[in-house]
């Protein structure tokens, strides 16, 4: 397993030393001075780099899914069960508490058809809700992707506006989809953690604190 400094979650607080955490869902995550360089922090997570990835190595897995007739899964912070049955066109469709998968008798993948669906949604989620806070907050990203991250929720590149926001979003509720996607808009006014960038939030959002509690309460489902 290899971490890299990319995927490390980095909160700039009121501290005087770097402390470095790996939490129980495998993700990293640094609190650093706030006025720390970026190179320091970089340089402190490479000589812990060794002793992250061993850790890792020896934590339990994530919860393991086989994708068979019954398991349960969360698809946009509610319960669901997977409905298994053969036949074609392939494909997956959410129907009240079912997820009704439609797997071909030969070469079915029914992983691979649950994370379509789920990344459809949630790509059209985003699309909505993008659009809202976007005019909400008055800032334009220049488009969103949706991709499997470890550690982060979203990102947001400042050169050249894009967000990109985590598949695994598709598993929970929609209040806390929203608040990633402000949280990455923000980022276009505001490229730091500092007081400012959450004034900002808590002026649209009020209630981002308890939105952002609720996302990291429950472990990574992943997919
Ligand atoms: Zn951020």
């Amino acid at each position: 397993m290899t971490v890299r400094f990319s995927d490390i979650r980095i909160d700039r607080k009121k501290v005087r030393r770097m402390y470095l955490k790996i939490h129980r869902d495998g993700s990293v995550s640094m609190t650093v001075p706030a006025q720390a360089g970026q190179e320091t922090v970089r340089l402190f997570f490479e000589e812990k780099k060794t002793w992250v990835e061993e850790t890792l190595r020896h934590m339990p897995a994530q919860p393991h899914h086989t994708y068979v007739q019954g398991e349960k899964h969360f698809f946009m912070g509610r319960t669901v069960f997977l409905e298994c049955i053969q036949g074609s066109p392939e494909g997956c469709r959410i129907d009240g508490e079912r997820a009704c998968l439609m797997i071909p008798a030969e070469g079915g993948d029914p992983r691979r058809l649950m994370i379509d669906c789920w990344k459809k949604a949630l790509e059209r989620q985003l699309q909505d809700s993008v659009r809202y806070w976007e005019a909400a907050a008055g800032v334009r990203a220049a488009g969103f992707s949706v991709k499997e991250m470890k550690t982060r929720w979203g990102t947001c590149h400042l050169r050249t506006g894009k967000l990109c926001f985590a598949l695994e979003l598709a598993s929970k509720p929609v209040l806390c989809i929203e608040y990633v996607v402000l949280h990455e808009l923000t980022h276009l006014l505001e490229a730091g953690h500092t007081p400012r960038f959450r004034a900002i939030m808590s002026y649209y959002m009020p209630d981002w604190k308890e939105r952002k509690k609720i996302l990291n309460e429950s472990p990574r489902e992943f997919m």
